[in-house]
């Protein structure tokens, strides 16, 4: 009855029975206790639901992953212990040895290094897809192996937003399920299985936590596709480890989400620690709020900077100016999210000269929490990079990407009018 989304940030998931403790509590334990020796058989072939081992499931875990999963509109969560390890689970319920996926080429660096080193040297092989792609060259990457497709809903670090129903209309023609990293926009902002998406990943270190106090990730299933093509093989046939279940017989439009749990999870276990489950749990209790101010501030931060003589170009979706401004209008109603780049007209040493004169604007390796950050990438994360591995990795050299807190845009605001008056 109560959905909407800010409902859902503060009371979504746990639901208390009466008596018990009104905040999800933490159970730091590994372990749960039966009185009948069959409801521990019963939960080990898969046919009650209950915990067993907190590398498997825990019931912080599980209100967190409830929330999410309502969030998103998707049927059902699993929680990681990080982003990466969410975006490797999320892949390799899909595919192994032999199979390829595609995705989009512009994707946060940790991932497009996941994909062409280590899921390379397990067998599986990433085709890139250009974000301006035609059908053609979607069609053209297709063979019998190809088991899914990635990308991001707005992109890190190069803000530019995909068109999901395009894509969606794209992967079910060619029965194939679309993975989005829903990072930067959140659900408040943007819901990808909405625009036809299948499953949803978040590094849960970004806004869901929001106070840049823990490492996390989580897979959302839609319910929303169709295993039981014969090409999806694990999906369709008897898993001996649970007494011959099969996933699309015995669990309908929850296969995706059980088979990674009961499998991924429990073979190789980057399960989550409750205590941070219980931090995000906390910090999307105030996402829509936060979500809200970090768009405003970034809006208005990013048409300061449009018209600061210094500012050579300013990347913002929300911008008139910015190419993806139709497609933010479609997908990004509510605002733009927090994260702008912008260069200077004195390029690499004018950065290097602002960077050392931001005071409120903290230099960190991190985007997306409550305090307002920087980086400039080409003399930082990037500087091994040569400039045409910059230029292919579409970075500037002069490139500032700022993460907006939820400060006093003012005060933002003075930040960077002194800090540029020192160049
Ligand atoms: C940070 C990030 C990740 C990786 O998440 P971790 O929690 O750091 O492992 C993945 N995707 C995007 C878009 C990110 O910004």
């Amino acid at each position: 009855m109560f959905k909407d989304i800010e409902t859902l940030c503060v009371q979504g998931g746990y639901e208390p029975k009466s008596g018990e403790a009104r905040v999800l509590p933490i159970y730091q334990s590994t372990t749960y206790k039966y009185d009948d020796p069959k409801h521990l058989s019963d939960l080990f072939d898969l046919k009650a639901e209950g915990h067993i081992y907190s590398r498997i499931s825990n019931p912080t875990l599980d209100g967190f992953e409830k929330k999410m999963a309502s969030l998103e509109n998707g049927v059902g969560a699993v929680s990681t212990s990080s982003g990466m390890s969410a975006i490797l689970y999320s892949i390799l319920n899909l595919c192994k040895a032999g199979d390829n996926f595609i995705s989009l080429a512009s994707i946060y660096g940790g991932s497009h290094t996941l994909f062409t080193t280590t899921l390379k040297d397990f067998g599986i092989e990433v085709r890139f897809l250009d974000i301006d792609y035609t059908n053609e060259d979607f069609k053209s990457l297709i063979d019998e192996n190809t088991k899914c497709v990635f990308g991001e809903s707005l992109t890190n670090p190069n803000l530019e937003i995909l068109d999901i129903k395009k894509l969606s209309t794209l992967t079910k023609k060619f029965n194939l399920p679309l993975i989005i990293d829903n990072s930067l926009a959140t659900p408040y902002l943007l819901r990808p299985i909405d625009y036809g998406a299948n499953i949803v990943v978040h590094s849960a270190t970004k806004y869901i936590d929001g106070h840049a106090s823990s490492v996390g990730g989580i897979i959302i299933d839609g319910g929303n596709f169709d295993y039981t093509d014969s090409k999806f093989v694990d999906f369709n046939k008897e898993d001996s480890s649970y007494h011959g279940v099969i996933y699309t017989r015995d669990f309908k439009n929850l296969c995706y989400i059980i088979k990674l749990r009961v499998q991924l999870l429990r073979n190789i276990g980057s399960t989550l620690a409750p205590f941070n489950a219980y931090l995000f749990n906390l910090g999307l209790e105030t996402l829509h709020l936060r979500m809200e101010r970090h768009s405003q501030n970034a809006f208005r931060l990013a048409q300061y900077l449009e018209t600061h003589e210094k500012v050579a170009w300013v990347n913002y979706p929300k911008l008139e100016s910015n190419k993806y401004y139709d497609l933010s209008n479609t997908y990004l109603k509510k605002g733009g999210s927090g994260i702008l780049s912008f260069g200077l007209k004195g390029g690499y040493e004018a950065s290097l000269t602002l960077s050392k004169n931001l005071k409120l604007a903290n230099l960190v390796v991190h985007l997306a929490d409550v305090r307002t950050s920087y980086l400039h990438p080409a003399s930082t994360t990037h500087r091994q990079l040569s400039d045409d591995e910059l230029n292919r990795a579409g970075i500037k050299k002069e490139l500032i990407r700022i993460s907006v807190g939820i400060e006093s845009f003012e005060d933002i605001k003075k930040d960077f009018e002194l800090a540029l008056s020192k160049i």
